[in-house]
């Protein structure tokens, strides 16, 4: 009998790991090769290939800051990597190490090269694309990750990727903000830890930890741009991955189980108002501000949001 590496939910995938006695980014791996029936060398090549997106698109915003057509963003990648740049010279007045700030211009910049209509590696979505790249990029800095490991990071983050939208959804719509830029965090979250030589147990601890922090985060994007909150919000989420794997690395545990915490993310979305799941006519998207915004660029009428149709 062939031996089945799928899982649906955590406790499968670490019964997975357990019985093949492997990583949670082999048994993903594995899983990838009995789905797709592509070999390992075409997965790493795939991977490969879009981590090569990931790097462009945070060079393309670092070498030629500009701002989004709406205006709303596209300062802050040339503001953070200065301070990159520069690091000796600002790390005294900053409480942040360089790998934390690394991590916010590599998720920054992804945002930012996504709302000036750059390619991204919508990972897990358009959205939440920073998350997993300002994390990657903050690491593999710190750790001198080979581009192998970082293919290992992008398999471990897909592990946790597949339970959540198998078992709960990744989509902002459907489930608000902390089912995009929250599971990306979680996924990031699991690949920091993994990468770091944790067993799976505590791999997932980690994703666990960072998904607890972000439940009932809304989706209310300005003029239903994906750029204010989203952009920031990957930016402070590759941080928050980095604080939970840290977390775990040090031995601290969830108390809830990981299948446990995505039901629950699951439920709080379906309690949540249409109002903040992506149709841009609650929270921050009808401020003040957001208002003026979405007239000033015809964007939306409120109470007409086409998204909500
Ligand atoms: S606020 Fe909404 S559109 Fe923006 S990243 Fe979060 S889920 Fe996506």
């Amino acid at each position: 009998m062939t031996a089945s590496y799928v899982f649906r939910n955590g406790s499968e995938l670490l019964a997975r790991c357990a019985e093949h006695k492997m990583t949670i980014w082999e048994v993903v791996l594995n899983y990838e090769i009995q789905m797709s029936g592509s070999t390992k060398e075409e997965i790493y090549k795939k991977l490969s290939d879009r981590l090569h997106v990931i790097f462009r698109g945070i060079d393309a915003a670092i070498e030629n800051p500009e701002l989004s057509p709406s205006g709303m963003v596209g300062k802050s990648t040339p503001l953070l990597a200065t301070a990159v740049k520069n690091w000796k010279e600002v790390a005294d007045g900053l409480l942040l190490n360089e790998t934390a700030v690394r991590g916010m211009l590599g998720a920054i910049a992804t945002g930012e090269n996504n709302a000036r209509m750059g390619v991204i590696l919508a990972f897990p979505t358009a959205g939440a694309a920073g998350v997993i790249p300002g994390a990657i990029y903050g690491a593999m800095e710190k750790f001198k990750l080979s581009e192998e490991k970082l293919v290992e990071m992008m398999l471990t983050a897909s592990g946790v990727g597949i339970i959540i939208a198998n078992t709960a959804t990744l989509s902002g719509a459907a489930g608000g903000c902390q089912a995009e830029v929250g599971s990306a965090t979680a996924m990031a979250a699991a690949a920091l830890t993994e990468v770091r030589g944790k067993s799976p147990e505590t791999t997932l601890h980690g994703a666990s930890l960072a998904l607890k922090n972000m439940l009932g985060l809304a989706c209310d994007p300005i003029g239903g741009l994906v750029e204010v909150p989203c952009i920031k919000r990957n930016g402070i989420g590759a941080v928050f991955s980095m604080a939970a794997s840290d977390m775990a690395c040090l031995g601290i545990e969830s108390f809830v189980p990981f299948d446990e915490i995505v039901s629950a993310m699951r439920s709080i979305g379906d309690m949540m108002s249409p109002k903040i799941r992506e149709t841009a006519l609650g929270g921050l998207a009808v401020t003040p501000t957001g208002q003026k915004v979405a007239k000033k660029m015809g964007l939306i009428q409120l109470g007409s949001n086409p998204c909500s149709k």
